[in-house]
């Protein structure tokens, strides 16, 4: 058939609004103007997909079917709930930390109603944001005082604004780091307005470095925990102790970025090497700054401690105002913060921390169990290792179980995609042809839910004649 008259076959928008498949088809009744809209737009694409000879005839079944699948993903959540089975706990792409059950309730109450944001219930008058969660973090970090922002980025900015902007910070050059997703040390130096004052080697800084770099223009000693990577053999930095002492003698402020913000010591049970953020403080950091998502195992944001002549000028800083986090945010913290105020509850509260000290047998449990009801499988079991993930904890990987899940007639490529796409998602990894689950980061509430999905989506006892309408 001609393109003209395909063009001119083409259903006039009138009649793809009022088919019946359209008023009946969904069990929601679809609001109007997003009906015309997505006609339009659909036949535009058909239109398209005619002058360019995709299409060889004009079928009004498919042009349905297309505005239908279009208003169902307009309709649809684009938020949504992920099953994660690659065995990273923070991941980034997958929304870091999962909050303890105690910050989504307290999330839930505060959303709900009106709360005491910046009102001061005692006196009756207005109040701060700041002081919602500035004494608990000064309890759990030692500080003299604390503000909370909407990540450590935005943490990062503001320090490096408020205290060094038009003049030096010095940094060694083994920490001009870049964490996922665009994060640049450097970049961001730049756009607070501060300069990057360089020093030592990509692998060797020493105290004589900095103290060679300082000088009138010098506003700010810089350390950047290089969370996402390290470097061994040959190496040297120097210790925030170390750096706070040149502080002192030459009356320059002292910043570390911890990035992870680890207030439970993993140390103690032989994982990683990751400093606490007390240690910072007591090793005499004027400002130390971390993220709330990270190993803390809270909202999205980011955490400034230190000596209050700093966080107090911050807090007056315009920039204060742009990058505060809402109630919401400040709910959650709050109430992950207090589950550190008992160690041994924050370990088995915090997600992160739960899902990071779970011992591997725990795991095998778990993936025997996922197993044991999905008997029609091929499922295999295998201990292998996982990153924790979310820039932190480089060189730390925990032992994990994973099942590889074999089916009789569908490759791993397509297992993997039949299971992401869907409410929930669920999303694992392929390695070498094969589609893993992870049981690091599958809690036990979801087994069942999971293995469900697994029956419906990639069912074992499908015909094989179905095979070729599995694309
Ligand atoms: C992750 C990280 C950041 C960025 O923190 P966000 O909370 O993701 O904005 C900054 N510095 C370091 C060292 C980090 O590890």
């Amino acid at each position: 058939m001609s393109i003209s008259v395909m063009l001119r076959d083409l259903p006039a928008t009138q009649v793809i609004i009022h088919h019946p498949e359209l008023k009946t088809g969904t069990d929601q009744k679809i609001p109007s103007a997003l009906l015309l809209q997505v006609t339009r737009e659909v036949l535009n694409i058909w239109r398209r997909r005619i002058r360019e000879g995709e299409v060889k005839e004009v079928d009004l079944d498919k042009i349905i079917k297309d505005v239908k699948a279009r208003i169902e993903h307009t309709l649809n959540f684009h938020l949504k709930e992920v099953i994660n089975g690659t065995g990273i706990i923070l991941h980034t792409n997958l929304g870091r930390a999962v909050l303890p059950d105690e910050a989504i309730d307290h999330m839930t109450k505060v959303a709900g109603g009106y709360c005491n944001l910046e009102y001061n219930i005692e006196l009756g008058s207005r109040g701060s944001r700041h002081d919602i969660v500035e004494n608990i973090i000064k309890t759990l970090t030692g500080a003299e005082a604390a503000m909370v922002v909407n990540n450590n980025a935005a943490a990062v900015f503001l320090i490096l604004r408020e205290i060094a902007k038009g003049r030096e910070v010095i940094v060694s050059r083994g920490e001009i780091i870049e964490i996922g997703g665009s994060f640049r040390v450097s970049e961001i130096m730049s756009e607070s307005g501060a300069i990057l004052r360089e020093v030592g080697t990509t692998n060797k800084t020493h105290k004589i470095d900095y103290e060679k770099a300082i000088g009138a223009q010098t506003a700010l000693l810089m350390k950047v925990h290089t969370s996402n990577f390290c470097v061994s053999g040959f190496t040297q930095a120097i210790s925030v102790e170390e750096l706070a002492g040149l502080g002192k003698q030459y009356d320059i402020p002292v910043y570390e970025d911890l990035g992870s913000g680890v207030l439970y010591d993993l140390r103690k049970h032989g994982i990683g090497r990751e400093p606490i953020i007390q240690e910072s403080i007591k090793d005499g950091a004027d400002i130390v700054s971390f993220s709330g998502d990270k190993l803390l195992g809270g909202p999205q944001a980011g955490i400034i401690v230190g000596k209050k002549k700093w966080i107090d000028r911050m807090k007056k800083n315009q920039l204060a105002r742009m990058l505060r986090v809402d109630k919401v945010t400040l709910a959650a913290l709050e109430a992950t913060l207090r589950l550190y105020l008992d160690p041994a509850k924050a370990k088995q509260s915090i997600p992160a921390l739960r899902s990071i000290l779970q011992p591997v047998e725990e795991l095998q449990e778990r993936a025997e169990r996922f197993r044991a009801l999905l008997p029609e499988y091929d499922i295999e079991l295998c201990q292998m290792d996982t990153e924790v993930g979310g820039g932190s904890l480089p060189d730390v990987t925990l032992p994990t179980v994973v099942a590889v899940l074999r089916h009789s007639h569908l490759p791993a490529h397509i297992l993997e995609k039949k299971l992401r796409i869907g409410s929930p998602s669920i999303i694992g990894r392929i390695s070498k042809d094969q589609f893993l689950l992870d049981f690091r980061t599958i809690e036990e509430k979801n087994i069942d839910r999971l293995a469900q999905h697994v029956k419906q989506r990639v069912p074992e006892n499908a015909p094989k004649l179905k095979e070729a309408a599995v694309e």
